[in-house]
């Protein structure tokens, strides 16, 4: 059951490739529910091609320090409005994944936190079927997945899951520094990383 509040699709879809998007759909949401016991309440919208894909992109570029990278032409999701956007055409399940995984990850973190925990949770939920996953650069693993895995290692997973939905509060101070910029202000944080790299 999809209880998700709206799907839209922008294109026409043939029947069978519906038929997957909507299965991926509910089998994302169903992982996503019984590991974190909820599941996103944001809209999906569904398109094909680069080209529509980068109308979603650009239409949406806003407050939020856009990283690009490949998983980006694939899929976003927009806290502001609220909104996933999957490219049906390129998709693996990964990407559903990751997006509805961002659909439930608390608005109150920071963007470079934000992407940190829903990278390593996509990995945690996908470790049996590692060909789901995204692929992903390395400045992913840098910036955002290592420093959730030190925090993982540190808080335990279940209350890194528990601070991904916003409840629980982290002292940041007493943690290493890469881990401590995951908390930084993001405008702060990617001026940081633009000026390291
Ligand atoms: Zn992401």
């Amino acid at each position: 059951m999809n209880t998700n509040k709206s799907l839209t699709v922008l294109t026409e879809i043939p029947t069978e490739e519906m038929q997957k998007v909507l299965i991926f759909i509910e089998n994302a949401n169903q992982i996503i529910s019984e590991y974190f016991g909820v599941r996103t309440s944001f809209d999906i919208v569904i398109c094909h091609g680069s080209w529509e894909m980068e109308i979603q992109v650009i239409s949406r570029r806003r407050e939020q320090p856009l990283q690009y990278d490949d998983t980006k032409s694939v899929a976003i999701t927009d806290y502001h409005l609220k909104e996933i956007i999957i490219r049906y055409d390129v998709a693996k399940f990964g990407h559903y994944l990751h997006e509805l995984i961002h659909g439930i990850i608390s608005k109150n973190h920071s963007q470079q936190l934000r992407e940190g925990l829903a990278w390593y949770f996509t990995l945690k939920l996908t470790e049996r079927c590692r060909y789901v996953r995204p692929k992903y650069p390395s400045w992913i693993d840098n910036l955002y997945i290592y420093p959730v895995k030190k925090l993982a290692q540190i808080i335990g997973d279940d209350f890194l899951k528990d601070f991904a939905l916003g409840n629980g509060v982290i002292q940041e101070d007493a943690f290493p520094s890469d881990v401590q910029e995951l908390f930084l202000p993001e405008e702060f944080y990617y001026a940081k990383k633009r000026y390291h790299n």
